[in-house]
């Protein structure tokens, strides 16, 4: 264990970590994730609010000021301004991401894929946005993903529909490649990544000659990722084009071995924790001797990765702000781990969601349930929110 004089950076630092909250932020973010502790709360939380948007009671406004406002940049593009020109005051690039849920209809994906293009653009024209980012079932109906994927014959209305959704894909990466802005594909569940993986490798070798402008994301939460990490490498490597991705561990765990036990076949995912951060931290090993035709993002609040990292890059003698290498975090969230890392050169973006307070809510219920999940991280951001609490006031 390196004493923490000679770590490259110091997560504890909580004046750093919170530095962009005056002191009444700093109080409110304490009382909501003391509410976000209680695993009881949440749950009556979701439910009462459920119930108050069916029954049209007056919910909106105690939630834009409360969990809304600490995890959502604004309403619109526009309306994120604010928060991307703050971030950015401590060196800290946003990545917008507009989080349109469960749409099915073919205007909903055309509305989604106009408006990811319009992120595209807005990150062309402001220097603190690096990249922009969507999910693919925000502009494809889920059931023909999943049907493409498992190679089931389509209909002929199925196979239009199937081309409109990669005209919408192409559309967006193309004005990421006239703007020379990337743009990442998050990753979702596997029974919709095969199809997933076929475009983007694809588009790769369309857009991605000069710069990585197309990039994928890969869950480190299953045990096949450094396989297909190395052969989309070769592949890129064989067909000439930069390779460009960011890692995660997974949010789809449960879901993912609830539907492998279901349907009996070998669940996809990692036999434990340990295995997922052996991967995580190993492939980043990899991307760092692959430098060259790699570029790579690491997104992840987990402390001990992104130290991995931070002490990489120095051990290479790269410089800090390597054009090729992202840290990210999601707004509102471990902002120890960003703000640090920011403070001491690194390359560091948080994921901004934004979107109408009603639009929000399956984003904020999952944050909510994340962070009052036992082995959530509540109680370490209450710790370190507490100390920054004390440490003012001496
Ligand atoms: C900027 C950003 C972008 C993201 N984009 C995506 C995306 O595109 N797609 C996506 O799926 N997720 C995405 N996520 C979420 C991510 O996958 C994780 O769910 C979340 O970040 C928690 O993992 P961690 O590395 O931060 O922290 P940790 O607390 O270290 O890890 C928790 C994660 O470890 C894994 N894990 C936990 N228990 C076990 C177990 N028993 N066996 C195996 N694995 C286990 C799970 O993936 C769990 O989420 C994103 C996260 C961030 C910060």
């Amino acid at each position: 264990m390196q004493s923490k004089e000679t770590l490259p950076v110091n997560f504890e630092n909580t004046e750093i970590a919170f530095r962009d909250l005056s002191n009444a932020s700093l109080k409110q973010a304490y009382q909501l994730f003391r509410v976000m502790n209680s695993r009881m709360l949440v749950n009556i939380g979701k439910h009462l609010v459920n119930f108050a948007f069916t029954v049209h009671f007056p919910v909106e406004g105690i939630i834009r000021n409360t969990i809304y406002r600490h995890f959502v940049g604004g309403v619109s593009i526009e309306d994120c301004s604010k928060t991307i020109a703050r971030l950015a005051r401590c060196n800290v690039d946003s990545i917008l991401d507009y989080a349109q849920e469960g749409e099915e209809s073919d205007d909903a994906f055309d509305a989604t894929c106009r408006e990811v293009i319009r992120t595209v653009e807005f990150a062309g024209n402001h220097k603190n946005v690096p990249f922009s980012v969507f999910k693919i079932t925000g502009v494809a109906r889920f059931d023909l993903l999943a049907k493409v994927s498992e190679q089931q014959p389509l209909a002929d209305e199925e196979k239009d529909e199937f081309r409109r959704v990669e005209e919408r894909v192409d559309a967006i990466f193309r004005r990421g490649f006239e703007l020379d802005v990337p743009v990442l594909i998050d990753a979702e569940e596997t029974w919709i990544q095969p199809v997933l993986d076929e475009m983007v490798m694809n588009l790769m070798s369309r857009y991605n000659k000069e710069k990585a402008i197309v990039q994928n994301t890969y869950q480190m939460y299953r045990h096949d990722s450094i396989e297909r990490i190395k052969q989309h490498h070769r592949m890129a490597l064989e067909g000439g084009f930069k390779f460009g991705l960011k890692i995660v561990r997974g949010a789809y765990m449960e879901k993912e071995r609830n539907r492998a036990a279901e349907r009996g076949y070998p669940s996809p995912i990692q036999p434990d924790k340990p295995a997922t951060d052996r991967d995580f931290n190993d492939i980043t090993r990899y991307f760092m001797e692959h430098l060259d035709t790699i570029d790579f993002m690491v997104a992840t609040h987990n402390e001990e990765s992104s130290l991995l990292l931070a002490r990489l890059i120095d051990e290479y003698n790269l410089p800090r702000n390597h054009r090729g290498i992202y840290f990210s975090q999601l707004y509102g969230m471990s902002d120890h781990i960003t703000y640090n890392l920011a403070g001491k050169g690194y390359n560091v973006a948080k994921y901004v969601p934004y979107g109408a307070v009603k639009t929000m809510m399956p984003y904020l219920f999952r944050r909510a349930e994340e962070n009052s999940s036992v082995k959530g991280q509540t109680n370490r951001e209450l710790k370190m929110i507490r100390t920054e609490i004390k440490r003012r006031r001496n």
